[in-house]
């Protein structure tokens, strides 16, 4: 039996064993997953000082206080998400217990990207263990720093037998992927996504696919650029350009090209200032393949500013392209990486039907100080999500599930959604055993008059806490006005 079998087996049978299903488990859990994160600062942040060349404020900001966000909502709604929640009923099933109760699936498979490697996989794991899951977690190889303190402190906090980590590289992901879970939550490019899908088919396992894509970013020619630009330049270099959501590429009429590109250089200048190279908030491309990948697909665009580059230090500084075709390289496929093509469009038209033409992406964003303009996009094209005015910070409000369309993704997780992606919403039906007479309209011999009746207590849905508000509201109404005669009867 390999090791990965085995990890899953003692991850299953203490799933079995209701070890992961009380709620005070996974509350007691989701406080150590907290205290992991507040004890190991130091070593997650040296991690991703490795990996990627992130700033420990950088890492606090983009990594950790998203996930501390994510079980401290867990933490407090818990017993919210996890209790019945009731449902309508007909006139028929007026008497009985209607509710959707949501049940743990089992012992889902986490499988972590490199580019935010705490994020991608703890986000996921905080819904797995709310939900009463057990959980196999399988950092990314390519932030391999993150992964080995992962796998060192992770059954330090947890429950080893509950959450066990799989390290390693594709074949132990492809070891893990032939084996059965309840659920697989990936979260990777868009290739290998496919290949997840297709192992999960051969066991029937749902899967939530996070994956990437070219996100198109649509400044508009009624627009503050100097504002645009700023929040532009901030989500498209964080991370040296590698975040799924980050705009991939600018659309904007020619007249407005100049200026775009003007602003963009002065708040590069601002962040990082005249040398990237050495500023601590600048980091570094993940490796040696994705730093040649990027490389290649500048060749053939005209660079606006930046381009410079060092292979050594994985150091590829932000850089801009402007009057970018359709037909460059650099168009043919998700950047990932820090570099912003500009690409010229006759106006609103054009752009809408650029984005239209290619794969659904996970955000669209729209610059405009026009509503009618930010309506049109939001109407007129599809996306995992639109963003108007801004970029990236979608993803700091946890009510709005965050996934892609098409493409970029299937399903969707954050707070609440990453419970129910997690938990099987089992319908359930509590009826007493009196009360037959109801039923023989259901009974043969089948007749008319039995169908009326059907049709008049099947169609008729009743709310039943919003029944039990009137009633109590007409209840109080009735208690004021009679309170109220008493005291002018007493009066007189
Ligand atoms: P990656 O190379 O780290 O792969 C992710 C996981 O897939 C790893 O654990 C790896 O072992 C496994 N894997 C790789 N090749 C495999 C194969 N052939 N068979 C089975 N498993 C395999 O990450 P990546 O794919 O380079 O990540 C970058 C992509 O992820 C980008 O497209 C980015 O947009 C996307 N992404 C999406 C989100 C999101 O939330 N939607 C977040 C982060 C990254």
């Amino acid at each position: 039996m390999s090791r990965q079998e085995q990890l899953l087996q003692r991850a299953r049978s203490s799933f079995q064993a209701g070890k992961s299903k009380a709620v005070e488990h996974r509350l007691q859990q989701l406080h150590r997953l907290m205290d992991l994160l507040t004890e190991r600062r130091k070593d997650i942040c040296e991690a991703l000082r490795l990996d990627l060349g992130k700033s420990q404020h950088g890492t606090e900001l983009f990594e950790i206080l998203v996930v501390e966000g994510e079980i401290q909502l867990a933490l407090e709604k818990l017993s919210e998400w996890a209790c019945p929640r009731p449902v309508e009923k007909s006139l028929l099933t007026l008497s009985a217990e209607a509710y959707v109760q949501p049940e743990p699936l089992g012992v889902v498979l986490i499988i972590g990207a490199w580019n935010y490697p705490w994020a991608v996989t703890l986000l996921p794991l905080v819904g797995a263990i709310a939900a009463g899951n057990a959980a196999v977690i399988k950092p990314s190889e390519v932030s391999c720093g993150s992964a080995s303190v992962m796998e060192k402190f992770l059954p330090q906090y947890l429950d080893p037998d509950l959450y066990p980590v799989v390290t390693g590289g594709v074949s132990e992901t492809q070891e893990l992927l032939k084996l059965r879970f309840d659920h697989i939550f990936y979260t990777g490019s868009t290739a290998v996504g496919r290949l997840v899908m297709e192992a999960a088919a051969r066991h029937l396992t749902p899967v939530t696919l996070e994956l990437g894509g070219k996100s198109p970013c649509y400044i508009d020619r009624k627009c503050d650029l100097s504002v645009a630009c700023r929040r532009i330049t901030w989500g498209k270099f964080v991370n040296c350009g590698q975040t799924c959501i980050a705009p991939d590429y600018i659309l904007c009429e020619p007249s407005i090209q100049s200026q775009v590109v003007d602003e963009v250089i002065k708040c590069i200048k601002e962040f990082y200032t005249d040398e990237p190279r050495t500023c601590e908030d600048y980091g570094r491309i993940v490796n040696q393949q994705h730093y040649r990948r990027i490389m290649a697909l500048m060749e053939g665009s005209a660079v606006a500013y930046g381009g410079d580059a060092d292979q050594s230090s994985c150091y590829i500084g932000p850089t801009v392209l402007k009057d970018v075709t359709a037909e460059s390289k650099v168009m043919k496929e998700e950047i990932f990486g820090p570099v912003l093509p500009i690409i010229t469009v006759s106006g609103l038209d054009q752009a809408i039907q650029f984005v239209n033409e290619r794969e659904k992406p996970l955000v669209v964003y729209v610059f405009s100080n026009c509503k009618k303009v930010i309506r049109r996009v939001q109407d007129e094209t599809s996306s995992g999500a639109l963003l108007a005015n801004d970029c990236l910070v979608h993803f700091t409000i946890p009510a709005l599930p965050f996934g892609g369309v098409g493409h970029s993704g299937m399903g969707c997780y954050r707070g609440r959604h990453t419970f129910d992606c997690l938990s099987h919403l089992r319908s359930c039906l509590i009826k007493p055993l009196s009360m037959e007479a109801v039923n023989n309209m259901r009974y043969p011999p089948h007749t008319a008059n039995k169908l009326s009746w059907a049709r008049f207590l099947l169609l008729r849905h009743i709310n039943v806490p919003k029944l039990w508000r009137v009633v109590q509201m007409a209840a109080m109404v009735g208690l004021g006005a009679f309170v109220v005669q008493r005291f002018l009867l007493h009066r007189h």
